[in-house]
């Protein structure tokens, strides 16, 4: 078996997901990505595709096995190429871009990114250092002259206008001397992943991740755990960061949160949790909700919104990852025995949504009352902050919305109101079908944000016949009013 760079890279994160990667690849890839990570795949290969444009005029090496026209190219020192694939007796990969340093006489590595220039998260700074190590020991032993590592990102300071430019929406850094810095060390380590994952025949089983917070699992667990319950220990709120009471109760074989001893020291939020799931009772901090719902004034305006990420800024004045603000939807109850009000707003143009969706906004929201969201941080930041960046003159109009926003997400993420069907957690998929069994998402032709923005994408980019615009664009509408009537249904839940 030969390691590939993405097996090495795996392997340093986890050897036991590389283990079934190779060994289980069908249960590797039994987990369907979801929408977002199509988009996030999608994403990776648009950048890799722009970043050639850096360097014109180079030869795409199409087949992932061509090793053998890579190294015709190489051998008469072609300036660029594309893609090039290289083999060893123990490894394999597939570089971005290599082009010819005549001076040095020897090739740069430019390796692409689809991240953002600005993002300094160490892993990832890691994987990328790592990555290019990998590459650059193959081509030492393959006996190719190397001179300098280079990543390629998205510049986050890059605002687009009409015509993207290429040479401004990318950041080229040298990681030259982090490279080599670390290149003995990764050779050795290479050596070891391809030796440990050639003899490890045998399924590994308890991954070290049975005593970390579910937010660690990765899709594998469940394979490799099979004694892990659906609702286990791993589910019960921020055990994650307690990790000794975790591996208490592993230690003692008790993964299901059913079994938690009464006595067995946890938090109040957690014993809520957990007595809710055996005492199937449901556990309501009246004055703690109380205090929550007298927060909530008349008028009160029910929205969500739905938005598009785009890597690669789509529309004039948008930066790489801003969101596309694309939809809402809004219900308002004017006073305790009003009937309540539908408005909504779908922007189905390639076109920029920005002025038409606050204008809109600014037409049917009333001037006054609280305005009920899901999850403010992303509504508020993610959305209305840089909305208003792009758009300086609705900056007023945008902070005064922020400033009447309350989350109604609150009295569930710090578990003033607890039921066993929530299971833990506070998405308001979880929370609707639990409190008003009547609605759930999951009758819809489009079920999540994801979903919603890669429908979205579809339809501006004209790949949907008349029939069926007309179809995706009811799916998108049902779907973001009914976030605004499980918010309507779940606050009024919270009054009885
Ligand atoms: S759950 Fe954690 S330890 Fe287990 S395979 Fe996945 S990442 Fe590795």
């Amino acid at each position: 078996m030969l390691l590939t760079k993405t097996n090495y890279l795996l392997y340093r994160e986890c050897p036991e997901n590389a283990w079934v990667k190779i060994y289980e690849p069908k249960i590797f890839h039994s987990f369907k990505p979801s929408d977002f990570d199509k988009m996030i795949m999608e994403t990776g290969n648009e950048v890799d595709k722009l970043a050639r444009e850096l360097f014109p005029g180079g030869i795409l090496i199409e087949d992932r096995k061509d090793a053998k026209k890579t190294k015709e190219l190489i051998d008469k020192k072609e300036k660029i190429i594309y893609q090039p694939v290289f083999f060893t007796d123990k490894f394999e990969f597939i570089a971005d871009i290599l082009v010819w340093n005549d001076e040095q006489e020897a090739y740069d590595i430019y390796e692409a990114k689809s991240t953002n220039s600005g993002e300094k998260k160490k892993k990832k700074l890691d994987d990328y250092k790592y990555d290019l190590a990998f590459q650059v020991n193959i081509l030492k032993k393959l006996s190719i002259p190397i001179n300098k590592m280079y990543i390629i990102r998205l510049n986050c300071d890059y605002v687009r206008e009409e015509k993207l430019n290429i040479k401004e929406l990318f950041v080229i850094e040298d990681m030259t001397n982090t490279v080599n810095d670390i290149s003995e060390i990764v050779l050795e380590e290479m050596e070891v992943a391809h030796d440990v994952l050639n003899k490890l025949k045998k399924k590994p089983t308890d991954c070290s991740c049975l005593i970390k917070g579910k937010s660690a699992h990765c899709s594998t667990f469940k394979y490799l755990n099979p004694k892990v319950p659906e609702y286990s220990v791993h589910n019960i709120s921020r055990i994650g960061n307690s990790k000794k009471k975790l591996a208490e109760l592993i230690d003692l074989g008790i993964y299901s949160i059913y079994d938690v001893p009464e006595e067995f020291p946890l938090t109040a939020i957690q014993r809520s949790q957990v007595n809710a799931a055996q005492l199937k009772n449901i556990t309501i901090d009246k004055a703690a909700l109380n205090d929550f719902l007298n927060t909530i004034e008349y008028p009160i305006s029910f929205i969500d919104y739905e938005s598009c990420i785009a890597a690669v800024p789509k529309f004039i004045g948008y930066k790489p990852y801003d969101q596309i603000p694309f939809q809402f939807s809004l219900h308002i109850l004017e006073d305790k025995n009003d009937a309540l009000k539908h408005f909504e707003f779908l922007h189905i143009e390639n076109t920029i949504p920005d002025i038409a969706f606050v204008e809109e906004l600014k037409k049917v929201l009333p001037k006054k009352g609280s305005i009920i969201v899901w999850n403010k941080s992303f509504e508020c930041n993610i959305i209305n902050n840089r909305l208003a960046e792009r758009n300086p003159s609705y900056l007023t109009l945008i902070n005064n919305f922020n400033e009447r926003v309350v989350d109604l997400e609150v009295p569930f993420k710090k578990q003033f109101y607890v039921h066993p069907g929530f299971l833990g957690k506070s998405s308001i998929k979880n929370i609707l079908p639990t409190l008003s069994p009547k609605f759930s998402h999951k009758n819809l032709n489009i079920q999540e944000g994801g979903a919603a923005s890669d429908t979205w994408n579809k339809i501006v980019n004209g790949e949907f016949d008349d029939n069926e615009l007309k179809d995706k664009t009811k799916d998108l509408l049902v779907y973001c009013e009914l976030d605004t009537i499980a918010m309507y249904e779940i606050w009024k839940k919270c009054l009885e």
